[in-house]
């Protein structure tokens, strides 16, 4: 045994068991790690490049005050992400509050009464429930007048394009994928499924927009979905791009008559993209752009040693530890509400912050069922950061992601399997 397990069994009494099977997953997993590096390597490129193309100097990691008019270091930023995602625009700021805010002004800056949006791979994630308004909640799209198809996954769990070609109308403006699979026990759509997809319904409807809710997927593929087709994706700085070390925000990127219409939504008609102030938003945003495709390389090692190690304590995980990923999330069935809160206080208690706090279920804003999340992070809420989180309902299923250091994501999962183990013996 090494010496770092030595300590762990002497310092938290973690059983043996509990890091012989660790020892053993790990091994299994060496060669496919190796696969994750090559993917880093380019990744690493293309934001390099990004970097290089756009002149990038030290004048802009500087911030703005007040409109934030002639920010430069914002406009550049903006035009990195550009580059990397290989868009004609981008929209980048702190002022996008999270992750769905960016989605939701994808949605409505582009979506009009009488309009309709179709979604393509099934329910969309929690939260965008709400922005859709599917019990006709106040500010929502169809409480103000636009259409929602919602088109179910085929049995195989796959996207079931005939039945979106065959639904979309002339009074479809928009068709929804979302990459990830959310809080939902099916595979991730890779970029060569959302390639044919995209593909499918432009051929037939080149005036529909194409969105990918891109969030969680971005560097986990050599390519990212703008380059497959799409018009418009949108994501969290808290999770990939942000690479742990932006402090917020969310971005966009895509055709420009589209991002244009979005910054219309997110200020104002009339003010759109030239004004928001980035105060000191912009020398974290790009050193975290930066560091990104190796965090994400991290997580992605972490999630695949997730995936072998449960599936050796016998748990159904999703993907399993050899598939090939297009984010960075593991799903495991842990069949308990018991088990997903020990999970939990595992994953907690190997934070650097408030490890010795316990997570509990609760009612979250946006969300329809209890979830339980645990991640001891630096920055509020990250998940790129270490961390846990599920809806309490069956089959109780926890899905962990993030994490900036596999050697940290090992020690997260080793704490979570003891308190398993504790509660299962
Ligand atoms: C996280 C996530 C969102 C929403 O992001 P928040 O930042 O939590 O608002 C939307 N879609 C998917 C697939 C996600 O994983």
């Amino acid at each position: 045994m090494s010496v770092f397990y030595e300590q762990l069994e002497r310092d938290y009494k973690i059983h043996k068991e509990t890091i012989k099977i660790m020892e053993e997953a790990y091994q299994l997993c060496q060669p496919h790690f190796e696969k994750i590096v090559e993917k880093v390597d380019l990744n690493q490129y293309k934001v390099l490049r990004a970097f290089q193309n756009n002149n990038i100097s030290d004048f802009h990691l500087n911030g703005s005050t007040g409109y934030g008019y002639g920010d430069q270091g914002r406009d550049s930023l903006e035009k990195v992400y550009a580059n990397v995602f290989r868009a004609e625009k981008a929209l980048v700021r702190s002022q996008i509050v999270s992750g769905t805010h960016a989605i939701a002004i994808a949605l409505m800056g582009n979506l009009k009464s009488g309009d309709e949006v179709v979604s393509a791979t099934g329910c969309p994630y929690d939260t965008l429930l709400k922005v859709i308004g599917v019990h006709g909640e106040d500010g929502s799209l169809i409480q103000s007048g636009v259409k929602y198809k919602e088109i179910p996954l085929t049995k195989e769990k796959g996207i079931d394009i005939n039945n979106v070609c065959s639904s979309i109308s002339d009074k479809t403006k928009m068709v929804i994928f979302q990459r990830s699979k959310g809080y939902a026990w099916r595979p991730s759509f890779s970029i060569e499924t959302l390639q044919s997809a995209i593909k499918a319904v432009k051929n037939k409807f080149p005036q529909v927009i194409c969105m990918v809710d891109n969030c969680y997927g971005e560097f986990v593929e050599e390519q990212e979905p703008i380059e497959v087709g799409a018009d418009i994706i949108a994501g969290s700085l808290i999770k990939n791009p942000g690479g742990g070390i932006a402090l917020t925000g969310g971005y966009l990127a895509g055709k420009e008559y589209l991002i244009e219409q979005v910054a219309l939504r997110l200020t104002a008609p009339g003010i759109g993209l030239d004004v928001g102030s980035s105060l000191n938003f912009n020398r974290p945003a790009y050193q975290g752009l930066f560091v990104a495709p190796h965090v994400v390389g991290e997580a992605l090692k972490g999630a695949i040693l997730a995936a072998k190690y449960f599936e050796l304590l016998e748990y159904p995980v999703l993907p399993l530890y050899n598939e090939s990923r297009t984010d960075i999330i593991q799903a495991i069935e842990l069949q308990s509400r018991k088990l997903m809160v020990a999970f939990c206080r595992g994953i907690q208690r190997a934070c650097p912050l408030d490890s010795n706090v316990s997570p509990e279920p609760a009612l979250l804003p946006g969300y329809t069922d209890e979830v339980i999340m645990a991640g001891g992070t630096f920055i509020q809420g990250s998940s790129i950061e270490l961390s846990a989180d599920g809806p309490i309902r069956p089959p109780y299923i926890i899905y962990i992601q993030g994490g900036m250091s596999l050697s940290h994501i090992k020690t997260g999962l080793i704490f979570a399997a003891e308190e398993i183990r504790k509660i299962k013996g």
